[in-house]
């Protein structure tokens, strides 16, 4: 099951303003998605419904097996305290309460304070010498991480981030993203609103929302996704037997290290001491995009007569559009052939098992 699922999400605001229209869509539990879409989409009224600030008009919306659309006040303000941080671009922070009193502050709607895990928690964010602080005493950067702080306190499963870093220098910027990227890399499932291409493409996945609605926005981060799905087939295919490679033996690294970190952030593949190894959801994604590229090689091959030396390149033009369902439709059309035209292996999916064909 999912860990949040939308359905039919509709919102109103009075008579005229539709701020969603039937939204629907799903994040696993441990995915980074960002949200994106001009101003006045409905990115923060998607989130504050989910984060419990705000209710539906219409649909369902289930987030770790609670249904949210069927709460009370009183379930909003519990469910908000036990599994949700809020980050905001405008911080949101009480005026007159230090930095240390803030992220308190969330502890005490949560269970009780404490204070020195609330001080732990600044620690954390780099602000150890801050505690003491009014926020109108911080920088900008430094309220947003104090924000964090106490977005983290009281453990939660669902970061919820909007705009967060719209009001940072660059510097804060990187330093708020790497603080989500690790909280991302923690196992919590955050959701994220930004207008910025760069840092939505930390995240794992895109929704975008025009006016209230849902769009596919899948289609302009391909390329991105393209040399994902290069490298880590790369790391798939070098492998041979072993589980960590070391990254010498690999060409692509020294080219894409960047790509490799951001790889590893996402949770794609594990990099320690110069070796790489892919995690169970790199193998998986490294073995369908293998599946992929092999399968569109046989559909070259029988369907066209193309030679084989210009089958790899031609495939490659269409393998990173074939969803699952239409690669397990050609795999199924082909009879689920067991290697490509060169003969190397294809990984077998869930329509050769369902078909007995091992
Ligand atoms: P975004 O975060 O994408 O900029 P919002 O979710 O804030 O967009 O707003 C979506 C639409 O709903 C806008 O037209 C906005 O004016 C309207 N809206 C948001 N909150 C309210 C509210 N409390 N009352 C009336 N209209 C609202
Ligand atoms: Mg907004």
């Amino acid at each position: 099951m999912p860990f949040i699922e939308v359905d039919n999400l509709t919102k109103r605001y009075g008579e005229d303003v539709l701020a969603l229209q039937h939204v629907t869509f799903t994040i696993e539990r441990g995915e980074w998605v960002a949200a994106m879409g001009p101003s006045g989409s409905g990115k923060s009224t998607l989130l504050n419904i989910l984060g419990c600030l705000d209710t539906p008009t219409d649909g369902s919306v289930m987030v770790g097996g609670e249904a949210l659309s069927g709460f009370s006040a009183a379930d909003g303000a519990r469910f908000r305290a036990e599994r949700v941080g809020f980050i905001f671009q405008q911080y949101h922070l009480v005026p007159y309460l230090t930095a240390l009193e803030n992220v308190m502050l969330a502890q005490y709607f949560h269970s009780l304070a404490d204070e020195a895990e609330a001080s732990e928690a600044l620690r954390r964010v780099g602000l150890a010498d801050r505690l003491a602080h009014l926020p109108s005493q911080l920088s900008g950067g430094e309220q947003q991480r104090v924000c964090i702080a106490r977005a983290l306190i009281n453990q939660p499963d669902l970061i919820l981030a909007d705009e967060p870093t719209g009001n940072l220098d660059a510097v804060n910027e990187a330093i708020v993203l790497s603080l989500i990227a690790d909280l991302h890399h923690e196992g919590r499932t955050v959701l994220l609103v930004t207008h910025d291409q760069e840092v939505a493409r930390m995240a794992d996945r895109r929704i975008e929302l025009h006016h209230g609605r849902l769009t596919e926005a899948d289609i302009f981060v391909h390329q991105d996704q393209d040399l994902f799905d290069q490298l880590l087939k790369a790391v798939w295919k070098a492998r041979g037997g072993r589980a960590g490679i070391p990254t010498e033996a690999l060409p692509e690294f020294a080219y894409n290290r960047a790509t490799f970190n951001l790889l590893a952030e996402r949770g794609w593949l594990r990099l320690d001491d110069g070796t790489v190894e892919l995690t169970p959801r790199g193998e998986e994604r490294a073995a369908f995009a293998v599946r992929r590229h092999r399968l569109a090689e046989r559909l070259f091959y029988e369907t066209f007569g193309i030679g084989e030396d210009l089958l790899h390149e031609n495939a490659l033009k269409i393998d990173p559009v074939l969803s699952s369902e239409v690669t397990q439709k050609i795999c199924t059309y082909l009879h689920h052939p067991r290697t490509c035209p060169h003969g190397d292996p294809i990984p077998r999916g869930e329509c050769c098992v369902k078909a007995g064909v091992m």
